[in-house]
């Protein structure tokens, strides 16, 4: 299994663009320790022939192009100058930063896209604009899936990729953008999904960009798998209050902090198995300082924080 690292930002990208917090400000300054970050998407594929998204970020088109491996090639039997290595998305939750880019893949190309029911009717039934993705027979393939329940990564033409995914039911808020109406229409555990992908071979990949909360069976899960890709949001419950003067808090936007007693460098200090990458990092996160302290505790508590265009091998 291959495991391409497209971006690594949390909504807003890094800088964003009406933030003035210290690192926006010293990354277009260029007196930043750290590097400018697309918003987090990760490609993942069997063979290294058909990929699928996780998620599809606003960023994508540039983060396509930035990517070789999802260029479309010339084939001599195909006339039409149409393709693409992009098989479909599989879709964590239905945030904006997490599905907007699902429109930049319109041009008529057959997809596949694998969401909870729930995130599917907020898609197709209630935002017009995808049916963009839709116009004509095979150009879209929803499948849905259950939480709990392992489901095959299927092409557009339905033929198993070989991977399979497991999905963990994560948080039970669903975007501001959803109507009270639908709301209370929708099953809340289908809201925001952890993603398990397994290879033919058994190697595993957690994906887990928004964790409200660490139980222990999460950790059980994570520590069966061999690489863990985990929300990196914030560093502290406060971070956006004192960077803004006001606002909520990480754990309230569905978000556990890297920092305090109650965080994710402490609570999965105890699982050993996989190599551990924070992803979704928010513009405000110390962490992202590669000179600062919270990068060094980050480091020497085993972690790393995922680069754009980075890639491992499963
Ligand atoms: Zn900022």
């Amino acid at each position: 299994m291959r495991v391409k690292i497209l971006g690594t930002a949390a909504g807003g990208g890094f800088p964003q663009w009406n933030c003035v917090c210290a690192n926006c400000r010293a990354v277009r300054e260029g007196s930043f320790s750290g590097k400018a970050r697309t918003q987090a998407q990760v490609a993942i594929s069997a063979d290294g022939g058909a990929w699928f998204l996780l998620g599809a970020s606003p960023d994508l088109r540039a983060q396509i192009e930035a990517t070789p491996e999802v260029h479309p090639t010339a084939t001599s039997s195909v006339s039409v100058a149409r393709h693409s290595p992009i098989a479909g998305a599989v879709l964590a939750n239905a945030d904006v930063d997490h599905v907007l880019g699902l429109l930049m893949l319109r041009e008529l190309q057959p997809l596949s896209v694998h969401s909870t029911a729930s995130v599917r009717r907020i898609l197709q039934q209630d935002n017009s604009m995808f049916a963009m993705l839709d116009r004509a027979e095979g150009q879209l393939r929803w499948n849905d899936f259950m939480p709990g329940k392992t489901f095959p990564l299927l092409d557009p033409q339905g033929q198993d990729s070989g991977l399979r995914c497991r999905s963990i039911s994560l948080g039970v808020h669903y975007p501001a953008y959803v109507r009270s109406a639908r709301r209370s229409d929708l099953v809340p555990g289908e809201a925001s999904s952890g993603l398990v992908f397994e290879s033919e071979s058994g190697r595993r990949i957690a994906y887990f960009p928004a964790v409200p909360q660490i139980d222990q069976a999460l950790l059980q899960e994570l520590d069966s798998t061999d690489l863990i890709l985990f929300d990196g949001t914030f560093w502290s419950d406060d971070e956006l209050i004192r960077a803004q003067g006001g606002g909520i808090t990480a754990s309230s936007m569905g978000h556990v902090p890297v920092s305090s007693d109650a965080g994710s460098l402490r609570r999965l200090a105890p699982v050993k198995r996989p190599r551990k990458i924070f992803i979704h990092v928010n513009n405000t996160n110390p962490m992202l300082n590669e000179a600062g302290a919270e990068r060094r505790q980050v480091l020497e508590a085993g972690w790393e924080v995922a680069e754009d265009g980075c890639q491992f091998d499963l």
